[in-house]
């Protein structure tokens, strides 16, 4: 048997983090034994469904690398099914019609609340003996009086549900809609679905549907219910606790590499191992490993992960997230050659991409002020003369000569004469090219930048220099 996971997401929001763990649970278990994911959109609520969203959740996906291998799928497609699935347990008399009008309803609710009963709706109608023919009706399920639902959980442990807490669920409701559950089960038993993850707060669904299954004289599939994320707070995870669409993670910087990595350290360890590639997830995840307690969303680990991947990533997998968080802060077409070269200086020193990004700028557009801290620090008078020559030192080397070896010279040149010492002489340099003190190696930058680039903001800075000591002298 081929393991078929899926992920259900409701069209009726942005994929947030929790949903994007729920879909790599359901990835890395399908993976794991080479089993295949499908994606269906639950997109019944056509109110609050709409395109745009369910965009969002597939570009979520996407940049995420969890893209399904079918899907996606709409549920919406399916609603005569549904609705003949209905039918056909009333015809099998596993279902019956249900005519209490919304005052009967509200009068049965009040008198079980008056007797400190739990609310739920009584099954009257299963033993109507003159159905009125003229008047509106639902659908219910015949839930079994006796007994009880029991399942083993892949996280949860074994789960025992009395089936007297359980009311019977309306199936089709008075406009003929299908219900989520039983939209859930049929979708589930026609797309194969060997294996149902979701998150917990489906967990008191799950007998409902297991009885459907089972009326329907279909296989039960596993489930796997994973405890929700919470953050630091300890209440659930929502827009309170900040970022929580997994695209806003984009845009703040974060890999998605990163991001898997994250949320798979949520309710599920390997050892002491923190760090994690997709390929090892793959190979090592185990949803029956993951852990029940609810799992705490912490944005300062996720932040210092990411550096770690930034750090340990090639330019090749750094490069489209470069080039796209450069695009949107305005530079067009960067050409990715180029953009290969300048990441290795720029990965030590940046533990997201959109600082990395900030950083690069400088490359495609001349610094247009200097950094004050950086000016205060290192314009002093008396590097001023040590910097002039120099740069008139730099005029002589040739576009040939200008690489390291060539650069090196020119700079131990000035110094020997002016005395002047890297750490000093450097800084102004820095500033120049980049407008502030914090930039990768001075030569890879002069070189990167280019000959003529470089000597015009190196003649911007002189300007710049000379006025703000003259200033200074009074
Ligand atoms: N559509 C449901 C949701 O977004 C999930 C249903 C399921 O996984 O069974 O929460």
């Amino acid at each position: 048997m081929v393991m078929r996971t899926r992920f259900a997401p409701s069209p009726t929001g942005f994929l947030h983090v929790g949903g994007a763990r729920t879909a790599l649970f359901c990835h890395l278990q399908a993976r794991h034994v080479g089993g295949t994911t499908v994606l269906r959109i639950e997109d019944t609520d056509r109110e609050r469904s709409n395109q745009a969203l369910v965009d969002a959740i597939l570009d979520g996906l996407h940049w995420l690398g969890l893209d399904p291998d079918e899907g996606p799928l709409f549920q919406s497609d399916h609603t005569q099914r549904h609705t003949d699935m209905a039918l056909k347990l009333l015809e099998e008399g596993k279902a019956y019609k249900c005519y209490c009008t919304k005052q009967e309803l509200d009068d049965m609710r009040a008198a079980q609340q008056a007797r400190k009963e739990k609310p739920r709706y009584d099954g009257r109608c299963r033993h109507r003996s003159e159905p009125p023919s003229d008047q509106p009706y639902v659908i219910r399920f015949k839930t079994p009086l006796e007994g009880e639902v029991v399942w083993p959980d892949m996280v949860q442990g074994t789960i025992h549900i009395a089936n007297k807490e359980l009311d019977d669920l309306i199936l089709l409701r008075s406009d003929g809609s299908p219900t989520y559950n039983l939209a859930v089960v049929v979708d589930d038993h026609d797309m194969e679905i060997t294996h149902v993850i979701r998150g917990e707060d489906h967990t008191s669904n799950t007998p409902r549907q297991i009885h459907l299954f089972q009326a329907l004289g279909w296989d039960v599939p596993s489930y796997a219910h994973i405890p929700l994320l919470h953050g630091e707070d300890g209440s659930k995870l929502s827009k309170r606790h900040g970022a929580v669409s997994v695209l806003q993670f984009r845009e703040e910087g974060f890999l998605a590499s990163a991001l898997n990595n994250y949320l798979v350290r949520m309710g599920w360890s390997h050892g002491e191992k923190e760090e994690f590639t997709m390929d090892e997830m793959v190979a090592l995840f185990d949803v029956n490993n993951v852990g029940r307690s609810a799992a705490i969303f912490n944005t300062s680990k996720l932040l210092w992960l990411n550096g770690v991947h930034i750090r340990q990533s090639g330019p090749e997998q750094l490069r489209g997230e470069l080039m796209w968080h450069l695009q949107r802060l305005g530079v067009d077409n960067p050409n990715p050659n180029f953009i290969d070269q300048i990441i290795p200086g720029m990965q030590e020193r940046v533990k997201t991409m959109l600082e990395m990004a900030q950083m690069a700028m400088f490359y495609f557009k001349a610094p247009t002020e200097y950094a004050e801290t950086a000016v205060a620090k290192h314009l002093h008078a008396d590097i001023l003369p040590a910097y002039a020559a120099l740069l008139e030192k730099l005029h002589t080397v040739t576009a040939d000569e200008w690489d390291n070896g060539g650069l090196e010279r020119a700079f131990k040149v000035v110094m020997a004469e002016t005395g002047a010492k890297m750490g000093k002489i450097g800084q102004p340099v820095r500033i120049a090219i980049s407008g502030s003190d914090i930039a990768p190696g001075i030569y890879d930058i002069l070189q990167l930048v280019g000959r003529h680039e470089s000597l015009r903001r190196l003649e911007v800075l002189l300007s710049f220099f000379q006025q703000r000591v003259h200033g200074a002298n009074g």
